[in-house]
């Protein structure tokens, strides 16, 4: 049995697991400090990585929420995006005296989708994660796509919609802007007049959460279900055009968001499949994460492993 340590450092959670052979023996979660900065963000890590060890010197993945440099280690754009460029692997190295291999948190979940979860037999892989923000990863021909300064598979900010909304990163229109769950949120605040949201938030336009945007769907309010109606509309399209210029024999839907709207899984893999390529289509799979909340802790502990096992 081969131990490491997985962290998944996202906008909002911070999750670490003990993970044996791609299987969670001891796992931890609580909210990211990203008020507290990079060096509140790398103590909790270190942290973490000690408590989970127990005195075992363990390699250690870390998979981040934001753009990584990973031949140099360097976490190019952290959690809240302004963190300035920090040499986050080796900071972190030095601090829990162990290996540790650096990547985005959605490459690092669409390795433990690859390696032990719904990805799992292919060489030819899409991971799409709609959580907090969208983000992506792919295996292409039985190797990880990295790209060449580490920033493939960002499908979040795949454009829909040339003229749309404002995303994050200056384009219009990114998958991100109607599916990223922050986003959700800013939509359905915008749209409580004559919504059930108004009586389920108190009128507090401010403590409205994806899961109560979720809820109001589900009830049939109008304007809930006019905003899922957009995620999986730019999610489809979005997938449609991924599927177009990666041809993978899978695709794997996943992230809290994602789950937490009961048909969007369904409504996006037939309008991804509607519009994309019928040849691309021929031998392709959309399915369920099968990890759920850990495919990013197991994936990270899964390349520890590899790189330093
Ligand atoms: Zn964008």
């Amino acid at each position: 049995m081969r131990c490491s340590i997985g962290v998944d450092i996202g906008h909002t959670n911070i999750r670490a697991a003990r993970v044996a052979d791609g299987v969670p023996t001891e796992v931890r979660k609580e909210r990211t400090d990203v008020p507290g900065g990079p060096e509140s963000v790398l103590e909790q890590a270190r942290r973490l990585i000690a408590e989970l060890s127990g005195g075992d010197r363990l390699p250690v993945g870390v998979g981040i929420a934001g753009q990584c440099d990973s031949a140099q280690g360097v976490l190019r754009c952290g959690p809240g995006f302004w963190w300035p460029d920090m040499p986050f692997r080796d900071r972190l190295s030095a601090a829990v005296g162990a290996p540790v291999v650096l990547r985005n948190d959605v490459v690092m979940a669409t390795v433990g989708e690859w390696k032990h979860g719904a990805g799992r037999g292919v060489d030819d892989l899409v991971c799409l994660f709609v959580g907090t923000g969208v983000g992506g990863g792919a295996v292409v021909g039985g190797r990880l796509l990295e790209g060449a300064s580490g920033c493939g598979g960002h499908f979040g900010h795949v454009s829909v919609q040339m003229d749309g909304p404002v995303c994050s990163c200056g384009r219009r229109g990114c998958v991100e802007v109607y599916a990223g769950g922050s986003n959700v949120e800013k939509r359905a605040r915008l749209a409580l007049d004559g919504s059930v949201l108004k009586e389920m938030s108190g009128g507090r336009p401010g403590s409205i959460t994806c899961s109560m945007v979720a809820e109001a769907a589900e009830r049939g309010d109008e304007s809930s279900l006019r905003i899922r109606d957009e995620m999986a509309a730019a999610l489809s399209s979005g997938v449609a055009s991924i599927i177009n210029s990666l041809n993978p024999a899978r695709v794997v839907l996943g992230g809290s968001v994602m789950f937490g709207f009961p048909e969007l899984h369904s409504m996006v893999a037939r309008g991804a499949l509607e519009q994309c390529l019928r040849p691309a289509a021929d031998k392709l799979t959309i399915e369920r994460s099968a990890l759920g909340d850990l495919a990013g802790t197991v994936g990270a502990a899964t390349m520890a492993l590899e790189f330093y096992g």
